[in-house]
């Protein structure tokens, strides 16, 4: 196919898209395909204004007493409840707090606690990097072993001793999607709880967390969800275990009475127990504002457009960019693939600077991938036809060789 015809193409695939309208309410800088929405999301456009109302006037004028009067202190619960429903989950299963990193933190010793005669966590060998670390973390401190397995082959490590099973959605890496229902009830038939992390699927993909009864799932506020840089992130546990789960940061604003001051810790009913400090506030309200991007859209329809980005892409990049040396490390079939592409090239890191230089903005991960975000409430289909075109004329430039990009940028 010739990339002329394929811009024909997507230029009618952009017309009929019943969510192209939601590409408005970003303020994307012109000339940019944006593809690294699942690293930092893009910002919505009405949200400058609403920072500057809370910066302003809620902490300006407002001063302390914002804390009641803008309903600052109800922020975490409030805003989980706005996330709730891009994850299957009910609005008071979810709390928006800390990082990622520290949520699963929590709810892994948490589920550690629902399991104490269980010594065993399971964590896929490819997770993201803190999700291992943590994973190995929490086991070091609580004397528990840890055991690798792929999510599709995890009946070959559960038994009785497994307390947890810790699998991202979406690998990070390769883009590719597990089965959330399957290995749920999978883990469950062995007695462990499932913890799931939805970094790389929450905001494009149909996610179903009471409905395959996962018992606790985490994730960014900064990636699809379009937070902004730092965001905090959320936290889903199970209403099963909203009044029994104790978790390891018992913080004052996770207490039941956090203005009586008492001097033992008695923990809030309901999800409040898994917050710990302080609500960075100004990020807080910040992601409550651009979840509103996500308003009146459909999540049906959100997937729909990710996978037909994805096959576009895919489709071309096997005619253009496959002779050029790259190799597509995502899964093909539809149901096998999140809302990322990961190509393999072995100049993966001059070709994506190369790429940052002609304005399509994809990230790097080591060792050679070339990682594209489609975040599909922004991203159109004749992005997707010029980013080919950009790779290609990279390539067959030799711009990815420039010996500027033999030393690395810290944030890759
Ligand atoms: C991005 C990402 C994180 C990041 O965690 P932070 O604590 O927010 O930095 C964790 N896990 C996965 C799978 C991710 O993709």
């Amino acid at each position: 196919m010739h990339l002329a015809d394929a811009r024909a193409r997507a230029e009618r695939l952009d017309t009929d898209d019943p969510i192209g309208h939601a590409r408005s309410r970003f303020a994307l800088p012109p000339g940019v395909v944006y593809l690294d929405g699942n690293s930092l999301g893009a910002l919505p456009a009405h949200v400058p204004d609403v920072v500057s109302d809370v910066v302003r006037n809620q902490w300006g004028h407002g001063l302390v007493g914002s804390w009641n009067e803008h309903a600052w202190w109800d922020a975490p619960e409030r805003v989980g409840a706005l996330v709730a429903p891009l994850i299957g989950a009910a609005s008071d299963e979810v709390v928006v707090a800390d990082s990622t990193s520290v949520n699963l933190f929590k709810v892994l010793v948490a589920a550690a606690r629902l399991r104490p005669q269980r010594r065993v966590l399971v964590v896929e060998p490819t997770n993201f990097p803190s999700d291992l670390y943590i994973v190995a973390a929490v086991a070091e401190l609580l004397g528990l072993d840890v055991r690798q397995a792929e999510p599709r082959a995890v009946d070959g490590v559960l038994d009785d001793d497994v307390a947890a099973v810790c699998f991202s959605h979406v690998d990070f890496q390769s883009g590719r999607v597990h089965d959330m229902r399957t290995v749920t009830h999978a883990a469950h038939g062995a007695g462990a709880l499932m913890v799931w992390d939805l970094c790389h699927s929450a905001g494009v993909l149909e996610i179903e967390l009471d409905a395959c009864g996962v018992d606790f799932a985490v994730g960014c506020g900064y990636k699809y969800l379009n937070g902004g840089p730092g965001a905090p992130a959320y936290v889903m546990a199970s209403r099963r275990h909203l009044d029994v789960m104790r978790q390891p940061i018992p913080g004052w604003t996770g207490h039941a009475r956090p203005f009586d001051m008492e001097p033992g810790f008695e923990r809030a009913p309901g999800i409040a127990s898994l917050r710990a400090g302080t609500p960075p506030i100004v990020s807080l309200l910040t992601m409550e504002a651009a979840l509103g991007a996500y308003d009146g859209v459909e999540m049906r329809a959100v997937r729909a457009k990710s996978l037909s980005l994805t096959r576009l892409f895919l489709e071309l990049a096997d005619v253009v960019l496959h002779p050029l040396g790259f190799e597509v490390a995502t899964p093909r079939a539809d149901e096998e693939r999140g809302s990322q592409v990961a190509l393999r090239h072995p100049d993966a890191y001059g070709v994506v600077q190369a790429l940052i230089a002609r304005r399509v903005i994809g990230d790097f991960r080591a060792p050679n991938v070339v990682r594209l975000g489609f975040a599909p409430l922004y991203v159109r289909h004749v992005d997707v036809v010029t980013a080919v075109e950009q790779a290609a004329a990279v390539v067959e430039a030799g711009e990815h060789r420039d010996p500027a990009y033999d030393q690395r940028v810290t944030v890759t």
